[in-house]
């Protein structure tokens, strides 16, 4: 594998995963993000594996999760090793965010979702998006003092847990880079998202740090997955760069569309991989829909 890393990461064995979500059924869309991955490690000898990223307690079920390891296996699709199920290792996202918070990175914000969006009104400013699609946070609670932080925690207030992005890009790399299949070398822009959550006040971890850290765990050597997530990729290089953890490589590819035009999502039954199944779609038939036939 030659993708312009380090001599180590270059000649270690090719690792990729699929990390879905159980907040709904799997549609053809993710069996194509699956085989992404799948085929890559094939090519390569490697290892492809499968781990649940299911911390937001609110949006995940039991009940999904299992049906994940069902479709996939009915689509005639296996992973290596055990599945790693993000909710039973809150403790190591928590000993992470320890480390962040040790470099002086991380700060409460005590702000709702509605407090944010009227300070930005309150600034006369149009609210602007960070590339995950949350509001890019205007910076109030970075502004409190030492005092006022305690006494906000001591009094028992809700509070989520901010990157301070200007201080985290001072003590990153310099020049920060990743290596994207197809492209090569490109330069990354974490600020684009702004002092980003990365504990909620209802999630003990966000998604970038849990996944971040997981692929860094498990040795994922190439990030395969949706074109979507693409900017993120950006903001997990930067977490690499803090913490010290190796830089995979990136495939992001084209998100499968529908007849229409429209991007496949959990909701549409049409292309549930449970609903091709029970309708006595072969398993072939369904690869060859999500495009590995
Ligand atoms: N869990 C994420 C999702 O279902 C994907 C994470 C990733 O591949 O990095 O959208």
């Amino acid at each position: 594998m030659t993708h312009g890393l380090s001599a180590g990461a270059a000649s270690a064995p090719v690792v990729t995963r699929f990390a879905p979500s159980p907040t709904g059924p799997l549609h053809l869309g993710h069996l194509h993000s699956a085989f992404c991955g799948w085929t890559r490690a094939q090519a390569a000898g490697g290892h492809f594996l499968l781990r649940l990223e299911d911390i937001d307690a609110g949006r995940c079920r039991p009940a999904h999760a299992a049906a994940i390891l069902a479709d996939l296996s009915a689509c005639g699709l296996d992973w290596d090793g055990p599945v790693r199920v993000q909710s039973v290792h809150l403790e190591d996202y928590r000993r992470s965010l320890d480390v962040l918070a040790g470099h002086g990175l991380l700060y409460p914000c005590f702000c709702t979702r509605a407090a944010v969006l009227a300070d930005i009104a309150a600034a006369g400013a149009a609210p602007h998006q960070a590339p995950d699609g949350s509001a890019l946070y205007p910076g109030t609670c970075r502004m409190l003092s030492d005092a006022e932080r305690a006494d906000r925690i001591a009094a028992g207030l809700p509070h989520a847990l901010r990157l301070d992005m200007a201080r985290a890009c001072r003590q990153a790399s310099p020049g920060l880079s990743r290596y994207e299949a197809g492209q090569g070398r490109i330069p990354c822009r974490p600020q684009a998202f702004g002092d980003v959550v990365l504990a909620r006040r209802d999630v003990p971890a966000s998604y970038h740090l849990c996944a971040t850290h997981d692929d860094a765990l498990q040795a994922v050597s190439w990030v395969t997955r949706g074109l979507d997530l693409a900017p993120s990729a950006d903001l997990h290089r930067l977490l690499q760069s803090l913490m010290g953890w190796p830089e995979p490589a990136y495939a992001h590819h084209a998100l499968l569309r529908d007849g229409t035009g429209r991007r496949l999502a959990k909701r549409d039954a049409a292309s549930s991989l449970r609903d091709l199944l029970d309708r006595g779609t072969a398993p072939a038939e369904i690869r060859a829909m999500a495009g590995y036939g």
